[in-house]
């Protein structure tokens, strides 16, 4: 992770080519690749590559079928490549099918659109009429018939089958189609809405519109806020017995779900509780801070930055703060250019002459409790602490804007143990975070780039089959948070978006219980 070539990294789910790797990746793959040849001097490259970025996370699910990449050709060690293809213009997009041979040019992509939804229909366009061999992981994506529909069930071992009622222009059906490709126990097709007989039988009248069709018959309509792409493909995923391939099935059975539900701390899901923000700070400085016996240089004014702006805008029990308060006091006295944990640890812990300052010992996860003990907690607990000063910052009309991003970039650079996750951020930062100007767009900031992290992280071992990495917050969560536009994209409304996070993570909304 981290290997940079040009305009793209590891982390943007786009395969970075380079001679060592071009021919596994393009030769007789069972995935087909689109693949950008770029220079990253080049200026329209630069402007395109957000968008490549975007198309990435966009597309991650089809992976299996349908993978992105892109190569550097004014890296001098790419040139034999970018010539091997014939590529003289930049960017270049091409098609390679699945199982392409060594001697494969690929297809252009003649006049392709630059914006996410033209890009992703012009690959659907690809695969539907992808030659023979088709790549295995690829569902079917024409159009299904009510003569399939009769036998479905005998020739396809799934507990679902979702139809999605459209018309012939429209691509939600082969969208949803690809973005449950990874998913076990369902089906997606699309079926047309001139297909009389399936129309009638089931009484479909919205085209686009979404139906569970099951082996004796029956059929419902499946119930979504929105009737596009987004809200169907959330709404399949979650279905009961639907699973992401290879993931262990979260709730097999009532009985499964009663033993795990009867492990975990009994919470509610959709609220953020104090107990979780008290367990960050315990563990963050008397556990992680502890790994630093002395603490210098960068690291310490740090180290006080981040505890200035706990003082500042921490809204916990007055107990807690006035901890805090005192800590920020007594940094602020030390004049030494370095500093030993130990003496933070007696600042932290010897309270004695300080009346009512205290920081709970130990964690207790509410919140952020895992469904096995490797699952969520501190990291979870570090994004809520975040998020939740990014807020208070607001409420209190902070002064600058950046400050609270700037102190957060600043630990996980300094001390945050997953020095992986410290390296993706950092990245992240680096990129965008000079640009937030308002107490308001720094909330927007960590929403919009924890989404880019959760997209990178959803179905990756670390996650925790009981919560599952989303866009966050759910249409559930926040129905008014979600919209779509006139094309039918996926679009967030930023002003809910705001009034949800302020009320999500207000110091009024936080719950009290498991507190010591
Ligand atoms: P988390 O992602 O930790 O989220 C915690 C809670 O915040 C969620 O339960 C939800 O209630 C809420 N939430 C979710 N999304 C948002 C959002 N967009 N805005 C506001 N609230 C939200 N792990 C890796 O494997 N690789 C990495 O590169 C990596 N980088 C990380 C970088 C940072 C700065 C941090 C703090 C953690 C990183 N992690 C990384 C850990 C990973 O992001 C998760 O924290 C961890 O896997 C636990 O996940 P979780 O299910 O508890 O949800």
């Amino acid at each position: 992770c981290g290997a940079t070539s040009g305009l793209y990294t590891a982390s943007d789910q786009v395969v970075v080519l380079t001679p060592d790797n071009v021919d596994s990746v393009l030769v007789n793959s069972t995935a087909a690749q689109v693949v950008e040849f770029y220079a990253s001097w080049c200026g329209h490259c630069i402007a395109f590559s957000p968008v490549w970025k975007s198309l990435a996370r966009d597309i991650k699910e089809w992976k299996p079928a349908v993978d992105l990449a892109a190569i550097d050709c004014a890296n001098q060690d790419n040139g034999p490549i970018c010539s091997r293809f014939g590529v003289r213009g930049y960017p270049t997009l091409k098609f390679f099918h699945a199982y392409s041979k060594p001697d494969s040019k690929g297809e252009g992509f003649r006049g392709f659109s630059r914006d996410v939804s033209g890009l992703r229909h012009k690959i659907i366009d690809k695969m539907e009429t992808h030659e023979e061999p088709w790549p295995p992981a690829c569902p079917p994506l024409e159009t299904a018939s009510k003569a399939e529909l009769d036998n479905f069930f005998e020739t396809n071992n799934v507990e679902h089958l979702a139809l999605i009622f459209e018309t012939s222009n429209s691509y939600v059906g082969r969208e949803v189609t690809l973005d449950l490709l990874q998913y076990e126990n369902i089906a997606v097709r699309r079926v047309l809405s001139t297909e009389d007989a399936l129309v009638a039988k089931l009484g479909v009248t919205d085209f686009p519109s979404c139906y569970l069709y099951y082996p004796s018959g029956i059929s419902t309509r499946l119930h979504v806020q929105l009737e596009a792409r987004t809200f169907y493909s959330y709404a399949l995923q979650r279905l009961p017995g639907v699973v992401r391939a290879g993931k262990p099935l979260p709730v097999t059975s009532d009985l499964a779900k009663n033993t795990t539900e009867d492990q975990l701390r009994p919470f509610n899901r959709s609220r953020v509780y104090m107990a979780d923000l008290e367990s960050t700070l315990h563990y963050s400085l008397r556990v992680e801070l502890a790994a630093h016996p002395v603490i210098k240089g960068e690291a310490l004014s740090t180290l006080q930055r981040y505890i200035s702006v706990l003082a500042k805008y921490f809204p916990g029990r007055p107990v807690v703060k006035n901890l805090l308060k005192s800590v920020d006091t007594w940094l602020k006295g030390q004049k030494d250019t370095e500093l030993s944990y130990s003496s933070l640890r007696d600042a932290l812990d010897n309270t004695a002459e300080v009346p009512d300052a205290a920081l709970p010992e130990g964690v207790r996860w509410v919140g952020c409790q895992g469904s096995k003990p490797h699952f969520r907690g501190f990291p979870c607990g570090m994004w809520t602490l975040f998020h939740v000063l990014t807020v208070q910052a607001e409420e209190a009309a902070g002064k600058d804007p950046q400050e609270v991003l700037q102190v957060m970039r600043s630990y996980i650079h300094s001390f945050f143990g997953c020095r992986e996750c410290a390296t993706h951020f950092e990245n992240m930062a680096k990129e965008s975070m000079s640009h937030v100007r308002t107490l308001s767009s720094a909330v927007l900031w960590l929403w919009s780039h924890h989404n880019h992290v959760n997209s990178r992280l959803a179905g990756a071992l670390s996650e925790d089959p009981h919560f599952p990495k989303i866009q966050w917050p759910s249409p559930e969560l926040c129905p008014s948070c979600h919209g779509v536009k006139r094309s039918g994209e996926h679009t967030w409304n930023q002003e809910e978006l705001l009034t949800f996070l302020h009320s999500h993570f207000s110091s009024e909304h936080l719950l009290s219980d498991y507190l010591e």
